[in-house]
This record gives structure tokens, C-alpha cells and sequence, in this order.
């Protein structure tokens, strides 16, 4: 069998863009052929596979999982526009690789094993992300099948076309029993662990995020002829609020807040703006220091006579103590240099870690870059977490 590295090497050219980087959205034809390559491999570890309604795959060591309590592990298969060769995907194939070399060595654990190869996570088709974890926590509101792609296409229609194909190759999965444990293998995504010069990194809280976007109003007029002292100019009193946002937003420790995006209308050199809106992204691994600094974003926002719109809201969570001595335990065993760390960053162990206990092993990404075509992560690297997750997994299930 093939190790994570050369295995990595292979899903990089599913979906390769011409700015080498790596472009799989959900349901598109990349993302339908990594899903299928990942059944493959499992179908070659003896691993059964299993397709939800929303396009999740599924690899176990049981034939029929009925309603048997299991330990799941896995991540996400798509990837941002032009993204890296590794965010999400990395550990898809880890815990396929772990699940599958476990079985292959010590046959039936006591607690099934399941990997997953959830089917979104990015958000970077629709206008919605973790279709894929929220749907098998029952979370997935309705209107999600409504949204469409910037080609018109709904989520649903494009849906239905990816997962009949992928049925087409496996059984669907039925309603499952309890889910023991989750853990997610992930790349850093920050530069920490790097220079820190540690292995692994364990995850102990993920930061919630509010994401904002926030509209002032001017009238649009002549920049030449409209006096000064006669304009309402949608710029200047954009400005004056990022300036008051700033000030205000330095005061809370530990904060991180990005204004990243900003669009004017009509966007012209020599007209008074009409309207500009700019989006506020802000993260905490307190949650209630988190809703403090919205308070304060809310209230200087209504003083300006703008309009705030929140079209991201996810909690901060903290995970699981007892998984987290777990992948210590396998770290050390490893001989691996390991931290705690906090993840800035959105994952499915987010959504899933409300319901289930959750754990989140890093490792360390060079540069901390992500997202883009220069994300990697040394090879030795790659390999030593693939192998800590699996003596984790083993930690779990076998003994
Ligand atoms: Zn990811």
C-alpha cells in the first residue's frame, strides 16, 4: 500500500489549477473522482465503504455498522479556490490509511472503526460551509438545498447528480448508532508549531468566529460641483468607523479581528460614494469575550447609522480532555515533540465536537501558509502524524 506522502502526491493532481495549486469544490468532477479514488483505496485496505445523501464516504471495519457505538475519524475532501495540496484531504487519507493498516495488522477492533471523507467543509461553491459534518449531526437546515452556485446550478440539483454516481459504487448508510469518538487530523494552518519546533500539536479549543459584514450609506453626487460641506459620502463615514473599530477592538486580549474585504458603489473616481460595505471577521476562543466585542462592533456600528449583517456565526468550542491525553499518549509514544495549541481555524471537529467528544492532532504547516499553493508541510512530518493518529486510533479501539 501507498504511504500518506505519495498518496497526497496523487489526490494534488485531481483537481490541479494552472497556478499549481489545488481546486476541488463539492460535487464538481475533481471532487467526484477524489471520492471515488478514496473508495478505491479502501476498497484495497478490505475497508467497507458506505455513501450518505450528501455525498460523505465512509470506510469500516464492519460490514453492518447497525447500531453499533463507533469512533470516527476523517475530514474534509474539498477544497478552497486554488487552495493547497493538503487542507482537508490530509486527513481523509490519514485515517483511511490508519483504519485500513490497523485492520490489516490486528483485525476487528473492539470499537468500530469508521473514516470519513466528509463531502464540504470550505464553503467555496455555495454560500455555506461543513455541509458535510452538519449533515450527519442532523444539523443541515433545509435552505441549504435551495442555494446556488455562481452558475445558477442549486446545491441540491448538483447533489443529487454527485451522490447517484457515488452510489452507483457503494451501500448507502443507514442511520448509525452513537458515535464514541471523533478525531480529525488537520495541518497547523499558522506558523506555531514550526517555531516551536514541535511534531504534533493537540487541539484544545477552537476559536468561535462571527463573521460581519457591515453597509454605510452617502449619496451618490459630482465629485466636482457637490461643496464639502454639502455631501453625504458613504467613504468618509466608512473610514471614520473602521478608525473607531480599530481603536476599540485593541482593547480585547487575545482577539483576532481582520477587515479584509471592502466594495464601494458606484465605485467611480469622480463620484461621492453611495454606499461601501466591508466585512469584520472576528475570532475568540472565549466565547463570551467573543460576544463582548460584537456588543461593542454593534453598538459603534448603530452610532454611525450603519447596518450590520452577521453571516457567520460559529460558537467557540473546547475539546475533549480525556481524547486530548489520548494523542499525547500517542505522540509519546512516537517520540514526538507535541504542544497544546488553540486553532484559529474552522474545522468539522467544530461542528461535531458539540455532540461527540472530539479531538484534533495538527501538524506543523512550513511558513504556517494555507490556502493557497504554497501550503505544505514537511514529509517527515506528514508521516509522523499519519502514524500518531493511528496509535491514537489503536489506543481507542483495540485495547
Ligand atoms: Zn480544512
Amino acid at each position: 500500500m501507498k504511504n500518506i506522502v505519495s498518496l497526497l502526491n496523487e489526490f494534488k493532481k485531481i483537481g490541479l489549477t494552472s497556478f499549481d495549486g489545488v481546486t476541488r469544490c463539492v460535487y464538481d468532477e475533481n471532487w467526484l473522482a477524489a471520492q471515488k479514488k478514496y473508495m478505491q483505496i479502501a476498497s484495497d485496505y478490505g475497508l467497507y465503504t458506505f455513501v450518505d445523501d450528501i455525498g460523505n464516504v465512509y470506510a469500516t471495519t464492519e460490514k453492518n455498522l447497525g447500531q453499533k457505538v463507533f469512533i470516527l475519524s476523517g475530514s474534509h475532501m474539498d477544497t478552497v479556490i486554488n487552495g493547497g495540496p493538503l487542507d482537508g484531504v490530509y486527513g481523509t487519507l490519514a485515517s483511511l490509511i490508519s483504519i485500513g493498516t490497523l485492520m490489516k495488522k490486528f483485525g476487528h477492533p473492539k470499537i468500530p472503526l469508521v473514516a470519513v471523507s466528509f463531502s464540504e467543509e470550505e464553503g467555496s461553491r455555495f454560500n455555506t460551509a461543513f455541509t458535510g459534518s452538519r449533515y450527519l449531526m442532523n444539523k443541515l437546515e433545509d435552505t441549504v438545498y435551495g442555494l446556488r452556485d455562481h452558475e445558477g446550478l442549486s446545491f441540491n440539483h448538483a447533489r443529487q447528480n454527485a451522490v447517484t454516481q457515488l452510489k452507483e459504487l457503494a451501500s448507502e448508510l443507514k442511520a448509525t448508532g452513537l458515535i464514541h469518538a471523533f478525531i480529525e487530523l488537520h495541518i497547523e494552518q499558522g506558523p506555531i508549531l514550526e517555531k516551536k519546533r514541535q511534531d504534533i500539536g493537540i487541539v484544545t479549543d477552537i476559536v468561535g468566529q462571527k463573521k460581519l459584514l457591515i453597509k454605510c450609506y452617502g449619496v451618490a453626487n459630482h465629485a466636482g460641483t457637490t461643496p464639502m460641506n454639502m455631501r453625504c459620502d458613504a467613504m468618509k463615514k466608512a473610514v471614520t468607523l473602521i478608525h473607531q473599530l480599530y481603536a476599540v477592538l485593541d482593547e480585547f486580549v487575545a482577539l483576532r479581528y481582520t477587515i479584509g474585504q471592502i466594495r464601494v458603489q458606484p465605485n467611480a473616481a469622480n463620484v461621492i460614494p453611495s454606499e461601501v460595505d466591508f466585512s469584520l471577521d472576528l475570532r475568540h476562543k472565549s466565547q463570551k469575550r467573543l460576544d463582548d466585542a460584537f456588543t461593542a462592533v454593534k453598538e459603534l456600528t448603530e452610532l454611525n447609522d450603519s447596518i450590520l449583517t452577521i453571516m457567520t456565526d460559529v460558537n467557540a468550542i473546547k475539546l475533549s480532555d480525556q481524547l486530548a491525553n489520548n494523542s499525547a499518549l500517542a505522540a509519546q509514544y512516537h517520540n514526538s515533540a507535541y504542544q497544546s495549541l488553540i486553532s484559529g481555524a474552522g474545522h468539522d471537529a467544530q461542528i461535531i465536537a458539540k455532540y461527540v467528544p472530539t479531538t484534533m492532532i495538527f501538524v506543523p504547516s512550513i511558513k504556517g501558509n494555507s490556502h493557497s499553493p504554497s501550503e505544505n508541510t514537511k514529509s517527515e512530518h506528514l508521516v509522523n502524524g499519519q502514524l500518531v493518529l493511528q496509535q491514537a486510533l489503536y489506543q481507542l479501539a483495540y485495547i
